[in-house]
């Protein structure tokens, strides 16, 4: 079995399926070479295949991109993940154009943001360590 199969069926394993969308419990996916391929930008189906099964079980839906959000890039990305039959996210957080943090303070404080909203980090995925690295995040899956 091929590892990226290997990580998804762990992944789709961990997940809870007597989660409850009042449980208030992500999901947060990254875009570049996680649900997107960067190479050709086509959508990675196994990993399509994770975001919806968390989705059928009512985890809530968070991305985190480091891709930049000036207004063009943002359009951009939401018919990018429209097209790729990704929807129903809580929201997309872009990395600001006015400021040129690290990838690891930007992530990590996205993430702090949505543990006060009130959500618990059930689930990170992504291909870079700081997408899923930090004791908030349950389980991190890395995506190779
Ligand atoms: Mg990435």
């Amino acid at each position: 079995m091929d590892q990226l199969r290997q990580t998804i069926l762990q992944a789709i394993g961990a997940l809870d399926p007597t989660n409850k969308r009042s449980d208030q419990r992500l999901v947060i996916f990254d875009i570049d070479d996680t649900l997107i391929r960067s190479s050709d930008d086509k959508p990675i189906p196994s990993v399509i295949l994770l975001y919806n099964y968390a989705k059928f079980l009512d985890y809530r839906l968070v991305i985190i991109t480091n891709r930049i959000g000036d207004e063009q890039v943002m359009i951009d990305t939401e018919t990018q993940l429209r097209n790729a039959g990704i929807t129903g996210y809580e929201r997309v957080y872009f990395r600001s154009p006015n400021n040129s943090n690290n990838p690891w303070k930007f992530k990590n404080r996205a993430r702090m943001k949505e543990r006060e909203r009130g959500y618990t980090i059930a689930m990170s995925v992504g291909d870079q360590d700081w997408d899923i690295l930090g004791d908030e995040v349950e389980i991190a899956v890395k995506i190779t």
